[in-house]
């Protein structure tokens, strides 16, 4: 079963020309399948030509499972089902700007970081370019109720967007294409944990989206106890990376730092932290933790998160706390898909 919706608008025409099919047809089907629609929804196309497609492709690979909306923000979280039977999540959130939908990259993730709950199980496979434009496409349904639309994309789901470099470029290729879903590459962040070699090929990609770093510690001793892959890549090397971008791209550097109590917390780290950034045009993301009871790692009080930007202040690094949504349904990566999994196997 060919998956048509990874295909660019001339590799489209190329599947269906080989079909015997003419090329307003292929850009019927484009059009139709970036609105969600599925073969049967096509009502331009003849009933011959659609049931043909259904018979040997797939149109829309991602569906929902399941939706829970918070009481507190009305974010919402959504579990979705890929074809194989997999689940992964996303999070939709309302800001004053639009809505934001964080979209997973993989099913789990192999990165291993201490305080994620979506690596817990490891990674079982990278997801498509079609999936993820399916998790985009899906929530704009689940918008259209209200006349609302998917504004801007994060890609802070589960999984780690360079480990699944190939497809997570196609997938912003086809969601900013004109001709689909048309979401500016302005409007996109991608998060990822430091990958560096990624991170340089990515810088000559010519996409001008957000990159996102998950630092969480101000130096290698500490960034190795959160995250293996502090073992491979230095923070000097990542920040190096990040340099690269900001020349190639001209934008400014998000980096994520979750305050976990007694390890990367205090006044000190952020002194470090902020001596490392110094000079470089970034935005820190300072993140409340959310527990994960797996790990024993814990978040901080209120007052920590103050003083800790306070000291990035004073040392005239942007910061800013980010906001927590979507508290009560399990709003953090990889919780919902794994209590969904427990319940499951109950
Ligand atoms: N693999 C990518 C993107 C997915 S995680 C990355 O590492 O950036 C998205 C963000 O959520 C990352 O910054 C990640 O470090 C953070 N995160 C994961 N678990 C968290 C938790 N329990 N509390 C707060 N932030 C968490």
């Amino acid at each position: 079963m060919t998956e048509l919706l990874g295909l660019f608008p001339e590799e489209l025409n190329t599947f269906l020309s080989g079909q015997g099919e003419k090329t307003f047809r292929a850009r019927q089907v484009f059009e139709g399948l970036h609105k969600g629609l599925c073969f049967d929804e096509m009502t331009a196309l003849p009933k011959e030509m659609r049931r043909k497609l259904a018979d040997q492709c797939v149109d829309q690979p991602t569906a929902i499972e399941q939706v829970r909306q918070s009481q507190l923000d009305g974010t919402r979280k959504m579990l979705y089902r890929l074809r194989d039977g997999n689940c992964v999540e996303g999070v939709l959130m309302k800001y004053s700007y639009g809505h934001t939908l964080c979209i997973s990259t993989q099913v789990g993730c192999k990165m291993g970081c201490r305080f994620c709950a979506s690596t817990l199980e490891g990674c079982v496979r990278n997801l498509t370019s079609g999936e993820m434009l399916g998790e985009v496409l899906c929530a704009d349904r689940l918008l259209e109720a209200d006349g609302g639309k998917v504004h801007n994309i994060v890609l802070m789901g589960s999984g780690e967007p360079f480990d699944n470099y190939d497809q997570v470029v196609r997938f912003l290729r086809l969601v900013s294409l004109e001709q689909g879903r048309c979401i500016g590459l302005r409007h996109i962040s991608v998060s990822t944990c430091g990958l560096v070699p990624e991170m340089i090929r990515f810088a000559g990609e010519g996409l001008p989206v957000t990159l996102s770093v998950s630092l969480h510690a101000p130096n290698d001793e500490i960034r190795k106890q959160l995250m293996p892959v502090a073992n491979r890549y230095s923070i000097r090397q990542v920040l190096d990376a990040c340099r690269l971008y900001l020349e190639k791209t001209g934008r400014r550097i998000i980096f994520e730092y979750a305050l976990i109590r007694g390890v990367n917390a205090g006044r000190e780290h952020a002194l470090q932290l902020a001596s490392l950034l110094r000079g470089m045009q970034c935005h820190v993301n300072v993140i409340p933790l959310n527990d994960v009871p797996e790990r024993n790692l814990e978040g901080v009080s209120e007052q920590q998160i103050r003083d800790f930007l306070d000291v990035l202040e004073q040392k005239h690094i942007s910061a800013t706390r980010r906001r927590e949504m979507g508290d009560d349904i399990e709003g953090a990566c990889g919780q919902l898909r794994k209590k969904y999994l427990a319940e499951e196997a109950r």
